[in-house]
């Protein structure tokens, strides 16, 4: 879109005051039917964040060539897993889209054309936080998919592109796991609370204290991630909404780490809250 466009889209938009970011550790998708220590924690930020207007969120479930938005007045829910109990599949979530904030978003990314998509809709990764942060899914919803055949510094640059729909009221939400080896759950520990390889740890202590120093190229260069690192994310999908939402901070914003445990022993809920 032409700047001309760009200003136009972003004119027709609230201004407001600036929203925070989040990243969400969603883990499993029964974690949007069941009451447990993460989505009482959900439950309590959607309740103390300023009202959005709107959110934009950066989900792993949705995996792409190339960028889009979902720019349909009302994105389906979509079952996006196998195996799972009927309850999980009745589960609708029926918040409406967005498509002056989709045109928005389509607008300020200029690294590369993004398509407006009106086949897809909300995935597991979206509804299954955002229906315990806003149970009554008043909130527009819009998402941008992740081109999973690009570098960690394209998926920056894509956040960064976009911290102006911050001033516009609209969250900004990655949903993954920094720390994500399904292949390696430790199936014997799956209830023990906070149960975690020592890999893990080491992994997500790792990746903590590269957000509070603002490493962003260590971050984004998973190609020189140590052993731990490598473990934690043998496959990009679950960390790169992270840095779609690491893109959209400010450099005097402080990550505040929540939802900080692990589950399974190869898996971390961490959650991350700039602003
Ligand atoms: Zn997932």
């Amino acid at each position: 879109m032409s700047l001309d466009a760009t200003l136009t889209s972003l004119a027709s938009l609230p201004k407001s005051d600036r929203m925070p970011v989040l990243f969400m550790g969603h883990g499993s998708p029964m974690n949007a039917i069941e009451t447990n220590v993460w989505t009482d924690e959900w439950r309590q930020l959607g309740s103390e964040l300023p009202v959005p207007t709107a959110v934009l969120c950066i989900s792993a479930h949705w995996l792409t060539r190339g960028t889009a938005v979902t720019s349909m007045l009302h994105p389906r829910t979509i079952h996006d897993f196998q195996g799972f109990p009927r309850e999980l599949f009745s589960i609708e979530y029926p918040a409406p889209g967005a498509p002056d904030i989709a045109d928005a978003t389509r607008s300020l990314i200029s690294t590369t054309s993004v398509h407006a998509d009106h086949d897809w809709g909300l995935d597991h990764g979206a509804w299954s936080v955002l229906r315990h942060m806003f149970p009554d899914a008043s909130i527009p919803v819009v998402q941008a998919s992740i081109d999973y055949h690009q570098p960690g510094s394209y998926h920056v640059a894509i956040g960064h592109q976009l911290r102006t729909l911050r001033d516009h009221g609209v969250l900004i939400l990655g949903s993954g796991n920094l720390v994500h080896n399904l292949g390696m759950i430790a199936w014997d520990h799956i209830a023990d609370p906070g149960y975690a390889y020592p890999w893990a740890e080491e992994a997500n202590s790792m990746f903590k204290a590269q957000l509070v120093s603002r490493d962003i190229d260590r971050l984004t260069n998973v190609a020189d991630f140590n052993a731990a690192q490598k473990l934690a994310v043998p496959t990009p999908d679950h960390y790169w909404p992270m840095l779609y939402a690491l893109g959209a901070t400010k450099a005097d914003e402080e990550p505040q780490f929540f939802t900080d445990s692990a589950v399974g022993g190869s898996l971390t809920m961490t959650s991350v809250r700039w602003g």
